[in-house]
């Protein structure tokens, strides 16, 4: 599969997000949408499910997400008729206390993120050409540049963007206008939400991820940080 990615990214970055979809899913042979069941994700799901899009599902069951994100992955499976896949890291929570002791996420977030976040998705994403992400460009500072298609040199292959033009309030449009299922932690003051461990409720007046990984410098998992 040869895609000219800069060429893709140029023309469709004016697309609508199923334009992207609808593009991606032609033009690109063994595709697949990683989700993390936030806003945008369910959004995502909602349109390919919508347009009956042939693309691969799944998601980094690290084992600690809130039970209202496994209540919502049942939800989504059960409205829309698809499976997503839970790709898991290799070590259990009770293995990884054994190993590497308990509770490494306060000692250790981003040991702990690479375990079982950054290499059970690297082996997820290899046999794939492409994979499809939920990314906004107005999250975080390390999302601002990102394009609709690009090389993921990161884990070596493309990476397809279809709301990175979207802002917050769109995706929130989309939810109620299509009755999308969503995490109700949102509900209560999340905005942003991963692993429990990780995710705390935000006041008003903070950013949107200000929740995550509170007390730390640390804003990201790693998965959509360039490389190279
Ligand atoms: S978000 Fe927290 S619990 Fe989840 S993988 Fe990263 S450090 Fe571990």
């Amino acid at each position: 599969m040869v895609i000219d990615v800069p060429g893709a990214a140029a023309s469709l970055e004016n697309a609508s997000a199923v334009e992207i979809l609808r593009w991606a899913a032609k033009r690109i042979g063994k595709l697949t949408f990683a989700t993390g069941f936030g806003a945008e994700g369910c959004v995502v799901i909602d349109l390919i499910a919508r347009e009956k899009l042939a693309i691969d599902l799944f998601t980094l069951d690290t084992g600690v997400l809130f039970p209202e994100t496994y209540a919502l992955w049942r939800s989504l499976e059960a409205k829309y008729g698809v499976t997503i896949r839970a790709v898991k890291p290799e070590l259990t929570i009770p293995a990884q206390a054994l190993v590497h002791g308990a509770k490494l996420w306060e000692r250790d977030p981003d040991r702990c993120c690479s375990m079982r976040k950054i290499a059970p998705l690297r082996a997820a994403l290899s046999g794939f050409d492409a994979w499809i992400t939920a990314i906004r460009r107005d999250q975080t500072p390390e999302r601002a540049n990102a394009q609709v298609v690009e090389h993921d040199r990161k884990f070596g292959l493309v990476k397809v963007n279809p709301l990175v033009a979207w802002t917050h309030d769109d995706v929130w449009a989309h939810i109620y206008a299509n009755d999308v299922p969503y995490n109700a932690l949102h509900d209560r003051n999340y905005p942003s939400i991963g692993c429990e461990p990780c995710t705390s409720p935000v006041s008003g007046a903070e950013d949107p991820r200000a929740g995550r990984w509170r007390g730390t410098t640390k804003r990201e998992c790693g998965l959509h940080v360039k490389e190279g």
